[in-house]
């Protein structure tokens, strides 16, 4: 009897429930497209420290929370992705043993052929590099024989580190860049789903193009490829090849 298929599948580690959205939302929508099942973990609603404009407008805790879970749902449902919140808090996020867990066991579940998190560094927002030390240490956790012995390990997915708000500060820099301009409409509709940061709508709108016009200029000019659209990542891991060509 031959064994079904994995469904091929990408991973999204989003520290506060729309940086998916901002950083990733293309990459989402793109991979969906492609028949790539898309899987984003929230780990926290960013109800303390990135929904200011909810506060402003006298919401308990509860209901603050409860709406960005709402606008996450949403956004994801036009990229095409399932989410899953871990509600771990924000401002501070801590990830304890038992989040990391639940973590690896995801990936486990999941089998990612890539990962997408934060950068390693962001001095403004210290939840930022929190997420991507849990999602590498998860990730270790689940290539781990001895964790859960019996259970299908997980290979060595890459890890793409996504686009922070102040790159320089953050000492990222892009070494991959991908073309959204063909679902750049759907990564608009999910950027609107977060009315509670309608400032950043155009911003975000601003880095896309950014990284477009750099992506086109380092595609080729004889391509034919009109790239409108981007978004830039950074690896952590070295890229294994066969060729360089
Ligand atoms: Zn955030």
């Amino acid at each position: 009897m031959s064994m079904p298929l994995q469904q091929r599948a990408g991973l999204v580690v989003s520290a506060h429930s729309a940086d998916f959205v901002w950083r990733a939302g293309g990459a989402i929508a793109q991979h969906r497209g492609q028949g790539i099942d898309m899987h984003v973990v929230c780990l926290s609603y960013g109800e303390r420290g990135e929904s200011a404009k909810l506060w402003r407008k006298g919401m308990s805790l509860d209901q603050v929370k409860q709406t960005r879970q709402e606008e996450a749902l949403k956004a994801a449902e036009v990229l095409g992705a399932k989410v899953t919140f871990l509600d771990l808090g924000d401002y501070p996020l801590h990830v304890d043993d038992e989040a990391l867990f639940k973590l690896a066991d995801i990936y486990r579940k999941v089998q990612p052929e890539f990962v997408l998190t934060h950068s390693q560094h962001d001095p403004y927002n210290y939840d930022h590099p929190r997420a991507t030390d849990a999602a590498q240490e998860a990730r270790i956790i689940a290539q781990a024989e001895g964790y859960r012995p019996g259970e299908k390990i997980l290979h060595a997915p890459p890890v793409f580190c996504f686009e922070p708000h102040q790159p320089e500060q953050c000492h990222w820099r892009p070494d991959v860049l991908l073309d959204i301009t063909e679902v750049w409409d759907k990564k608009r509709q999910a950027i609107e789903c977060m009315a509670g940061q309608e400032h950043l709508w155009e911003y975000y709108t601003r880095v896309a193009l950014q990284r477009g016009v750099q992506a086109k200029r380092n595609i080729g000019i004889t391509s034919g490829k009109d790239i409108q659209y981007g978004e830039g990542y950074q690896r952590i891991l070295p890229q294994v090849v066969e060729t360089l060509s």
